[in-house]
């Protein structure tokens, strides 16, 4: 009858990998995504408009033109909410310090 403790090896192990805590990740992400879309909102202010997709018009199935869009007064394209935001704050900035 053998022990267990008889044929217990040691096992070669390698040094723990360095991981970051769940909360750290969380951080990170908590701040990376606002400054990337700030950054979005500064690159291309921008988007196209999700009532037409950006066309500035709607098509009848001929392919002329039905109506030009409503929404975006035929440019296809919308300011985006983070730029309008910026906007708003710049022009109370400016307001309040005149
Ligand atoms: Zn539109």
């Amino acid at each position: 009858m053998t022990h267990l403790a008889a044929t217990a090896t040691l096992i070669a192990t390698t040094p723990a990998q360095p991981t970051l805590p769940g909360w750290a990740v969380l951080a990170v992400l908590a701040l990376a995504l606002p400054l990337t879309y700030a950054m979005v909102c500064a690159a291309t202010p921008f988007g196209a408009c999700r009532h037409c997709h950006g066309v500035g018009k709607t098509l009848k199935p001929n392919g002329h033109l039905k109506r030009w869009c409503h929404r975006c007064d035929g440019t296809g394209l919308r300011l985006r909410w983070g730029r309008r935001l910026f906007n708003y704050l710049r022009q109370l900035h400016r307001a309040g310090t005149r």
